[in-house]
């Protein structure tokens, strides 16, 4: 069967070859050929957590825009943040007979028997963005830096409070963190902190709530709702007299939440003005939002070319080459050190949404009116 497999991969690669030497030839016919192309190498299975945010929507197609791109046909599926329908889909896929499996987890716990079921029959697996725990049954990890992205959200708070030069407040600041099921919550509470907690234990920086540990600060299922209400709670019971100055949000949704709270509690006018609150993903309403002056900033991870990453990978394992990998020491998921790919995070705020995201191609002008 992997035979078969790795067969019908080289065909395919065979044929992207032809397709990028025809690309760089200017050939512009290309574009029909590579439609013609797929088909040839395959057929991978994507199963997406959800798709109540924008990001996944937009990693779903671009991964599927990628592999069809290198011959592969696609299954994609979302889980709709519930676990157990994403363990049905993805052992759907392997009934299927999907030849590689591409797996942004939901809870990543909760992977280990369909992975076994996946190792059964012989389907290598990728942990895309999320890394899947406690499974040696996953062969490459396509991420960004996550660690990074946290560090980027505690760097930029303290750099607008004025905390790096010589301000010394004291600011206060609340705290928020993403679902305690996806392994990437941790990295970018931990990268956040290694930058935000010299400044709360001097002082200068001030959680006037007191919920300070990663476990008092988690936001199931990253729901804006859920952060929506704990700020109101925080606000009722720890800013009476007092005003927040700075909010550590990990993903736009939440940010979203945060700051209609903080809009019902009266912020957002000269009295008393908006907080620094970050984000994540540079999601369309969230960018809508920096540029009106209400979110503060949020963390741009260019998800085209994790779908790249991630297609590639499985393009080199089918045909059984060795993926390309930038860390091979940090990803340890308890059963094996997962050999990864990670990309870099941007900090965009007011000032180079233009610069990052528009002249970037990310979004046009007019995505973002
Ligand atoms: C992703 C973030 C995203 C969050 C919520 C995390 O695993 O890395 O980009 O904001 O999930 O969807």
């Amino acid at each position: 069967m992997r035979n078969r497999r790795a067969a019908l991969a080289a065909i395919a690669s065979a044929a992207s070859l032809a397709l990028a030497l025809t690309a760089c030839g200017q050939n512009s016919e290309g574009g029909s050929e590579e439609k013609k192309g797929s088909a040839d190498g395959g057929t991978i299975g994507i199963a997406m957590p959800t798709k109540s945010s924008e990001r996944w929507i937009s990693d779903g197609a671009n991964v599927v825009k990628e592999l069809k791109a290198k011959g592969y046909e696609t299954k994609l599926a979302y889980g709709e943040d519930d676990p157990d329908q994403q363990v049905s889909q993805i052992e759907n896929m392997i009934t299927q007979g999907v030849d590689a499996l591409i797996v942004a987890a939901i809870d990543n716990k909760s992977l280990d028997n369909v992975l076994q079921q996946a190792k059964d029959a012989d389907i290598p697996v990728i942990s895309y963005d999320r890394l899947i725990l406690g499974s040696s049954n996953v062969d490459y990890y396509a991420s960004f830096d996550n660690e990074k992205v946290g560090e980027l959200q505690g760097t930029y708070i303290v750099d607008k409070l004025g905390l790096g030069d010589g301000k010394k407040g004291p600011f206060s600041i609340e705290l928020f963190a993403g679902s305690n099921d996806d392994n990437n919550t941790k990295y970018f509470f931990q990268g956040a902190m290694n930058v935000l907690k010299p400044y709360v234990d001097k002082g200068e920086l001030v959680v006037r709530s007191k919920q300070t540990a990663l476990n008092q600060v988690t936001t199931l299922r990253w729901d804006g709702g859920t952060a929506q209400k704990r700020m109101d709670d925080l606000l009722t019971s720890s800013y009476r007299s007092a005003r927040v100055d700075a909010v550590l949000s990990p993903y736009d949704g939440i940010s979203i939440g945060i700051l209609s709270a903080l809009k019902s509690d009266g912020y957002g006018t000269a009295a008393k003005p908006m907080p620094v609150v970050t984000g994540q993903d540079a999601e369309v309403a969230s960018v809508k939002s920096i540029i009106t002056g209400e979110q503060t900033q949020t963390v741009y991870k260019d998800l085209r070319k994790l779908a790249e990453v991630a297609s590639n990978m499985v393009d080199a394992v089918l045909n059984d080459k060795k993926p390309e990998t930038n860390d091979t020491k940090s990803y340890d998921n308890g059963a094996k050190v997962v050999p990864a790919f990670l990309l870099q995070p941007v900090s965009v705020d007011k000032a180079n949404y233009k610069e990052v995201l528009v002249d970037g191609g990310y979004y046009t002008e007019n995505d973002l009116k």
